[in-house]
């Protein structure tokens, strides 16, 4: 499927090569402008406003349906997941329900057969759904299509993005800037990319999810329960990562405060925490 149009033809994706390139040297150029306001820039943006954009908004919510969310909701966490750099939803959405289908085999975006580093990133400098003709977005993503403001934001993700930056320099001037924008990025990207790589490499499965994903536990702290990503496989749509005592999942932590105040209604609870090994996507949107 989606692996078949690469599989012949191997094209870089110059714009992906030439921005995550350009982020990496502006964290590097970061570090001598160190100091503690900007270190707790990067420290809330990577460990409570991305989990909340992006692991709650494009993940959960927008790509795997775990609950229901009031529209203005819905809008708010993909302009702010955005806003993060977290991409275009729609491409993201697509792309990350194609590599569930075909989780570590021919056809995964991010196929961990491949090794560790393709998994992580360099799969990012190979053309990607966004690149295709559009057939892949409209079989795996027609409900986000069918929603007016999600396509607009899809093409014009990239302002949204830039737009954090003056509002950086404002709050700590240029230094704020570096960190603020391209140290968070570069950490949160790396975090967020450990889920296609570690947690398709090492831990443990408590579930046969029929590929090669694993219960990680330094991921599952870093990227807010996100590295509990056996247990996702086995049940995509799960509000909750964490099925077990200790696997701490701040984002499902998250839904369920948005469930007390009203905004998550019909959120998809794990009902059988300590379910036979046995996968089931019954819950799959
Ligand atoms: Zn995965
Ligand atoms: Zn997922």
């Amino acid at each position: 499927m989606t692996g078949s149009k690469t599989e012949n033809k191997y094209r870089i994706h110059y714009s992906n090569l030439f921005w995550i390139t350009l982020v990496h040297v502006g964290a590097i150029a970061a570090i001598p402008f160190y100091n503690f306001a900007n270190l707790m820039t990067v420290l809330i943006g990577v460990f409570i406003l991305a989990p909340l954009a992006i692991n709650l908004g494009f993940h959960r919510l927008i790509a795997h349906r775990a609950f229901k969310a009031p529209n203005w909701f819905v809008y708010f966490v993909a302009t702010f997941g955005a806003m993060m750099g977290g991409g275009a939803p729609i491409h993201w959405a697509a792309s990350h329900r194609i590599h569930h289908q075909f989780s570590d085999n021919d056809g995964d975006p991010h196929d961990s057969r491949k090794g560790f580093w393709y998994a992580h990133m360099l799969h990012l400098f190979e053309t990607t759904v966004e690149e295709s003709d559009g057939s892949d977005i409209k079989k795996y993503a027609s409900d986000l299509l069918a929603d007016r403001y999600l396509v607009w934001l899809n093409k014009n993700w990239m302002w949204f993005a830039l737009s954090a930056l003056p509002i950086f320099y404002l709050i700590g001037g240029w230094s704020m800037v570096l960190w603020g924008g391209f140290m968070r990025l570069t950490v949160m990207w790396h975090v967020m990319w450990l889920v296609n790589s570690a947690t398709h490499m090492w831990g443990y499965q408590t579930y046969n999810s029929k590929d090669n994903t694993r219960n990680n536990w330094w991921v599952g702290i870093l990227a807010a329960g996100e590295g509990w990503h056996n247990n996702h496989h086995a049940f995509p749509s799960c509000a909750a990562h964490g099925r077990k005592w200790y696997e701490f999942d701040l984002t499902y932590f998250m839904i369920r405060i948005l469930e007390v105040v009203g905004i998550a209604t019909k959120v998809k609870h794990p009902v059988e925490p300590n379910a036979k090994k046995k996968a089931h996507d019954g819950l799959v949107a």
